[in-house]
């Protein structure tokens, strides 16, 4: 089938490559003539494992391409998917401009029935937006064009985002119940049918409730992600170990494991701005959302622990000391920077006079990009990248934990010892065995696993 994909970032490079790696022909555009040029010359501008070996083979078959081509990628594709950007607006919102932007777009040149769909997270009534948007352009240029708009949310996780879109757990399509929506179903379940061969994947709804889905799953996942953190803190004050509460409430398949880690607070382009967007749908219909307003609240007060918990053992001021930080990205196995927790950590740390040392195995470039943004030149002056965890943790005073990359799992603590100034270790995972650390002489610092009284 003849695919087009707009916007070629996380969502809509993986889902490019994996359906051109499933036989289709594909063209994706983006706007951003960087992008294209770097993916044109056979390179790939993000760290997403397995992409890179997708995207090489399907371009040398001819099933993947890429254009800044806005009219010849209208052509290109009967089914035209919308992978832009969704970010929050200054009121939390999402905000719609690049999908209104892409739909305006494709109704400018169409010339023949367009499948439009809905992949980036957009609120509820979206569909409906974009589908004005579309017909606005073509009453302007007097075409009657038959397009149908589905909501097709995107549930792949960044880091293993390859797999997740060639084994989903389900497919959402939400569709129109009329002629046209009828005609695009069909398309879409012919796209979708090679994901289908094991077990029937696909869930079809109406449009509202396959937008409202989306944005109900990274609330529920966020909300399991704050429950967690707020309750590692009362672990830590009434002496109880939120590892072994963890393991014991996973056990029971009403709750399940998943998603029950307590950190350092949750990051991405996602979690943060979807609770945010669903409590401002929440307060456009006058429905305060209540639970995910105190999600939101928790996080953020979570992302301010470790800082807390450093200024606790070394005092306010920072100055003439050093700290490694091992982890950047908000999540291992990606070097997306955005709304990392890394973000709010360095920067207090710098705040408050100190130097860094950071390390992230793929995060650095990404990274040094956002805390050139993110703060002043004398702070970023403070700020040094190395080249491995060892290299961070030379000299430092403490060492500061940030992502859980698989590289940190394995700790050697006779080196780690010899190589720090101070035995001090600021865990925001949880990678460690305390009593290990204890053993080795560390003042080990966890979130909910130490009591402090
Ligand atoms: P991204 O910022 O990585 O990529 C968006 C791309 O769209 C950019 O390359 C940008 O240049 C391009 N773009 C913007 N306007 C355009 C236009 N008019 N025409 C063509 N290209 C245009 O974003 P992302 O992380 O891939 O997220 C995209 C959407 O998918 C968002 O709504 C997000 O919430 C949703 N989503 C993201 C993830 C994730 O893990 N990143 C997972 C599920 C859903």
């Amino acid at each position: 089938m003849k695919i087009t994909i707009i916007g070629t970032g996380y969502v809509g490079l993986v889902t490019g490559a994996c359906l051109a790696e499933i036989g289709n022909d594909v063209l994706c555009l983006d706007v951003d003539a960087r992008k294209i040029a770097i993916l044109e010359a056979g390179g790939v501008p993000i760290h997403e494992p397995g992409l890179e070996g997708v995207i090489a083979r399907n371009r040398h078959a001819g099933r993947i391409r890429f254009t800044t081509d806005i009219e010849a990628a209208v052509a290109h594709g009967d089914i035209q998917f919308i992978a832009v950007g969704t970010p929050p607006d200054e009121d939390g919102s999402a905000d719609l401009q690049y999908v209104l932007a892409a739909a305006r777009n494709i109704g400018r040149t169409m010339s023949d029935f367009k499948v439009v769909v809905d992949k980036s997270t957009v609120p509820v009534g979206t569909a409906a937006r974009v589908r004005d948007a579309i017909a606005a352009e073509l009453r302007a240029r007097g075409a009657d064009v038959p397009f149908s708009v589905v909501s097709n949310p995107e549930f792949l996780k960044e880091g293993a985002a390859v797999e997740d879109f060639m084994r989903p757990d389900r497919i959402v399509l939400g569709c129109d119940d009329d002629a046209n929506g009828r005609r695009a179903l069909a398309l879409m379940k012919q796209l979708y049918s090679p994901f289908n061969r094991n077990h029937e994947r696909t869930m079809l709804m109406d449009v509202r409730s396959a937008e409202f889905t989306k944005y109900a799953a990274n609330a529920m996942l966020a909300t399991r992600i704050s429950f967690m953190n707020e309750l590692a803190n009362l672990a830590e004050r009434v002496g109880a170990d939120i590892e072994a509460v963890r393991r014991g409430i996973g056990s029971d398949p009403r709750i399940g494991y998943s998603f029950l880690y307590a950190g350092c607070g949750y990051g991405g382009s996602c979690f943060p701005k979807d609770v945010q967007a669903l409590v401002r749908t929440g307060d456009e219909h006058g429905h305060r959302l209540q639970i995910l307003r105190a999600v939101e609240a928790v996080n953020d007060a979570q992302k301010q622990v470790l800082a807390q918990k450093i200024t606790a053992h070394f005092g306010e001021r920072l100055d003439d000391l050093s700290f490694a930080v091992w982890g950047l990205a908000f999540k291992p196995e990606t070097d997306d920077m955005r709304e990392a927790p890394s973000r709010v950590l360095v920067r207090a740390l710098l705040q408050r006079g100190a130097r860094v040392r950071a390390f992230d195995p793929v995060a650095v470039d990404e990274a040094r990009r956002v805390f050139a943004l993110d703060l002043t030149q004398e702070e970023s002056a403070r700020l040094d990248f190395c080249d491995s965890r060892e290299a961070a943790a030379d000299g430092a005073d403490a060492l500061v934990v940030l992502t859980e990359w698989k590289a940190f799992k394995s700790l050697d603590a006779a080196d780690l010892k010899e190589r720090l100034r101070r035995p001090v270790i600021f865990d925001g995972r949880n990678l460690y065995d305390p009593a290990v650390l204890a053993r080795e002489g560390f003042d080990y610092f966890t979130i909910g696993r130490t009591h402090v009284d």
